[in-house]
């Protein structure tokens, strides 16, 4: 459940932490995690100072000095955890790298990877990826253009990574929830109206959840106390049975597009 709000908490705790430190040692435990030769993988990041750390949808590119980039994509289940080498995350981690005492490691990366490229490789992979949702480009008339041109239905639309980047089951739900909209409407039969109100709710939902941490569940360091503090303001995502926050109603599940989804039947409406 890693989607722009996880992803862009972790950017914010790594770029507090790894920023223009030196790479001292990498430990690579799982070799398909890497597009390299582990050897060659480790020697080419040590020595090397990561200048800033860029987040595109659900990846974070990670800048070295030397003009490579590393590609990170956590898959569903990954984690990253900072801190002293004796600390007990670093133990399981699939890949470690050190910067003097502290120690960054990846956990549970079972469809993750890191991999090495170049600025145009990188670049290659991720100029699949739709707009960014937060992006000072997405205005209203653009998400409008956007939006106005595609079909089906919301949701399918919404986690799709090509036509619009970082979102999964989770956010989707929760921004068709905020704008009132059932998870399964038809894009082309919205009015200008609803489309901008879906507007308001994805800058909304998105920039709540970031500022509150998102809803991760693993710690990122010993001193992190800002992961997982949207969790509590998930209003319908896995509270299938509960009441619905708004209306008072039973949230219901069901699938749109083979997709688990939740919702509120009572006061989410086709408009
Ligand atoms: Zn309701």
């Amino acid at each position: 459940m890693l989607e722009l709000p996880e992803i862009e908490t972790y950017k914010k705790l790594l770029s507090e932490q790894i920023i223009n430190k030196l790479i001292t040692e990498v430990r690579v435990a799982e070799e398909k995690l890497v597009n390299l030769d582990p050897a060659e993988f480790v020697n080419e990041l040590t020595g090397q100072e990561v200048l800033f750390i860029e987040r595109r949808g659900k990846f974070l590119l990670f800048h070295l000095d030397n003009g490579r980039r590393l590609l990170l994509h956590l898959g569903l289940t990954g984690s990253m955890h900072y801190g002293p080498q004796e600390d007990e995350e670093h133990q399981t981690g699939h890949l470690a790298i050190a910067f003097g005492t502290n120690v960054l490691s990846f956990n549970g990366l079972r469809q993750g990877y890191l991999h090495m490229l170049s600025v145009k490789d990188a670049d290659s992979i991720l100029s699949d990826l739709g707009p960014e949702l937060l992006d000072r480009r997405m205005t209203l008339a653009k998400f409008k253009e956007l939006f106005n041109k595609k079909r089906g239905m919301l949701k399918s639309a919404l986690v799709q990574q090509n036509f619009v980047a970082g979102l999964g089951n989770v956010y989707a739900d929760e921004i068709a929830f905020d704008a009132a909209l059932l998870p399964s409407v038809k894009l082309q039969e919205l009015s200008e109206e609803t489309i901008e109100r879906l507007y308001r709710s994805v800058q909304h939902v998105l920039t709540e959840a970031i500022e509150q941490g998102g809803v991760g569940e693993q710690h990122f360091s010993a001193d992190d106390t800002l992961t997982g503090g949207y969790r509590q303001q998930i209003r319908v995502y896995d509270r299938e049975g509960q009441s619905c926050p708004r209306c008072g109603a039973k949230i219901q599940k069901t699938e749109v597009g083979s997709r688990k989804t939740y919702f509120c039947g009572e006061c989410q409406g086709e408009h």
